[in-house]
């Protein structure tokens, strides 16, 4: 998969050297290339924002940048989904993940001040599929952690990033727990400070554990995230 990151603080692109997502890109599994969006603003202070029109706070990203920065990176080779970061967007979910994961090219396009303006995704949209994607119901400073964020979830459902692809099946949100959150799980000792690990665990009894785990995901999603209950219907 090729990965691009448009954005103003490309050194916030330097966590994608590490850990499983560095290790794919070595092994050539991903190919990840970080765009410097003022390259494409050409006055003397290379400025990427100016005032809203109709009045307000803060300043808005001005379209021509943009403009140049995703005839530059979507042109040519492997057509990409684009995705731009907005608290205004559709929530990113796991299901989104998925979808992206079967992209060949993703290309992120990573806004600050109080956004990009809106002709961008709408001219974007004349050149490639775009998705306009949320985080989560609260307002960060920029794209860049939110494509992030997402660039993990998506990059660990690729085959080989992950050693033992089984980690992926029974997750939280995944499809084999029926969209509900992970059991609890332990590890080594048995007992640990006074606490012990729940008896089922240690008896080899795997039917029984699969039905301990599932009773234990319902009533954990029950008590912490009762309107995902609703979606296994789905
Ligand atoms: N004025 C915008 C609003 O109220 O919707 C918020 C702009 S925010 C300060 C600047 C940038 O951070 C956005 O363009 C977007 O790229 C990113 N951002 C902020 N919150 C986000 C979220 N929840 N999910 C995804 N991106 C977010």
């Amino acid at each position: 998969m090729k990965l691009d990151y448009v954005t103003i603080f490309p050194d916030y692109f330097a966590p994608l050297t590490l850990s499983l997502v560095g290790k794919a890109a070595q092994t050539g599994l991903l190919e990840v290339q970080v765009h410097d969006l003022r390259q494409w603003a050409h006055d003397v202070h290379r400025s990427v924002d100016d005032t809203p029109f109709g009045g307000g706070a803060g300043m808005v990203m001005k379209p021509e940048p943009w403009g140049e920065a995703l005839d530059a990176v979507l042109g040519g080779e492997t057509p990409a989904c684009l995705v731009i970061p907005t608290p205004s967007g559709a929530l990113f979910s796991q299901r989104q993940a998925e979808e992206l994961a079967a992209y060949d090219r993703l290309v992120f396009a990573c806004g600050r001040y109080e956004g990009i303006d809106a002709r961008v995704p709408e001219y974007a949209r004349t050149l490639t599929e775009v998705r306009e994607l949320s985080l989560g119901d609260y307002v960060l400073n920029g794209g860049e952690v939110a494509a992030l964020a997402m660039t993990e979830a998506i990059v660990r459902l690729l085959p080989g990033v992950i050693g033992n692809p089984e980690s992926l099946t029974e997750e939280s949100h995944s499809e084999s727990l029926r969209h509900r959150l992970e059991y609890p799980v332990y590890t080594k000792p048995a007992s640990w400070r006074g606490r012990d690990v729940p008896e089922i665990l240690l008896s080899g009894h795997h039917a029984k554990i699969a039905e301990w785990r599932r009773e234990q995901a319902e009533a954990l999603t029950r008590e912490r995230r009762p309107e995902l209950l609703a979606r296994a219907e789905d």
